[in-house]
């Protein structure tokens, strides 16, 4: 309720605060023990799909956690502590495992053109042993670094170190492949991504709705989808709700999409049947 009334207010350094603090530090230490234990952290997966071709060419791995006395718990509720407390190291390393596992026993499903998408901390980046983690993961999953794709927020990458663009870059040599999350939420010039390492750009969920909502923008959308493309920068629209973005997004030649309206982030097996009943595709080489 304090926080309701704006940071401004003498009401958001009382009480309000003191609750604010008190509960993330008990969802800190309920997160340590949940990295301790079985089960309560799972990951659910969304799928992304080619538009064009109507067909899955991808899924995001989406942290949850099952808590014993709160129920199910929004990774928007406790990413931000465990990047507060030091705990997303454990955490992205607990995701990272999980997702190539599962990507693992996906195989018999997948081309080599799927690619599991893993969201990665900006705090991740900054770690040197990061390489090295993912290489572990790999190896002991016997999963091509081909069908990894990190994702790193547009904000994220603005807070790089100076060792996060040279790991980022080394990642890529090992052919995991790179894409930048929430795109149209920082303030990135096209320029600047063509810089980047990266082979993906996502547009955040509100650039989606006002590209797909506005065709008077379809010149300036499409002239900037052709230069990202050439650069071999693959879009993927996220937040797709509703028909008409579908059809907006096509028109813009906006390739790839993700959203409630294609598929909800689901369990791997509910994933596996659409897998095995949709088909999937792989993207053009190169891309
Ligand atoms: P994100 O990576 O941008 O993921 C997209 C979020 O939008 C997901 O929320 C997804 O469930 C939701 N979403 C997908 N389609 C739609 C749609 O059509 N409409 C709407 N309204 N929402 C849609 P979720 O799973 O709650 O995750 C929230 C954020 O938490 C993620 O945003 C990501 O930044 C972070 N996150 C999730 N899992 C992980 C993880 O394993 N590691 C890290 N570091 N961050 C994670
Ligand atoms: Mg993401
Ligand atoms: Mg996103
Ligand atoms: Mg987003």
């Amino acid at each position: 309720a304090a926080a309701s009334r704006g940071p401004g207010s003498v009401e958001a350094f009382g009480p309000g605060l003191r609750d604010g603090l008190a509960a993330r530090m008990g969802t800190a230490v309920d997160l340590a023990e949940a990295l301790a234990k079985e089960g309560e952290l799972f990951l659910s997966y969304q799928p992304v799909f080619d538009l064009e071709h109507d067909t899955i060419v991808g899924a995001e791995a989406l942290v949850r956690w099952r808590h014993p006395q709160r129920g199910v718990v929004s990774p928007a509720d406790f990413i931000p502590v465990a990047e507060q407390t030091g705990l997303i190291a454990d955490l992205g390393c607990w995701v990272l495992d999980a997702a190539v596992s599962q990507l693992s026993q996906w195989q018999r499903l997948v081309g080599t053109g799927f690619r599991l998408h893993v969201n990665l901390s900006p705090l991740e980046m900054r770690q040197p042993r990061l390489v090295a983690q993912v290489v572990d993961a790999l190896d002991r999953h016997g999963v091509p670094a081909e069908q990894l794709l990190l994702e790193i927020t547009e904000t994220g990458l603005m807070t790089a170190d100076d060792g996060s663009v040279p790991r980022l870059e080394e990642l890529r040599e090992i052919g995991v492949a790179l894409g930048i999350d929430d795109f149209g939420t920082g303030y990135s010039s096209i320029s600047y991504l063509r810089e980047l390492p990266v082979d993906m750009v996502k547009l955040d969920r509100s650039l989606t709705s006002l590209v797909a909502a506005s065709p008077d923008e379809y010149a300036l959308t499409r002239a900037i989808f052709g230069l990202m493309r050439s650069s071999g920068l693959e879009i993927v629209a996220e937040g797709i709700e509703e028909h008409v973005q579908v059809a907006h997004l096509r028109a813009i030649r906006c390739r790839y999409g993700q959203g409630y309206l294609l598929a909800r982030p689901a369990g791997p097996e509910v994933v596996a049947a659409l897998l095995a009943r949709r088909g999937q595709g792989s993207r053009p080489s190169g891309m």
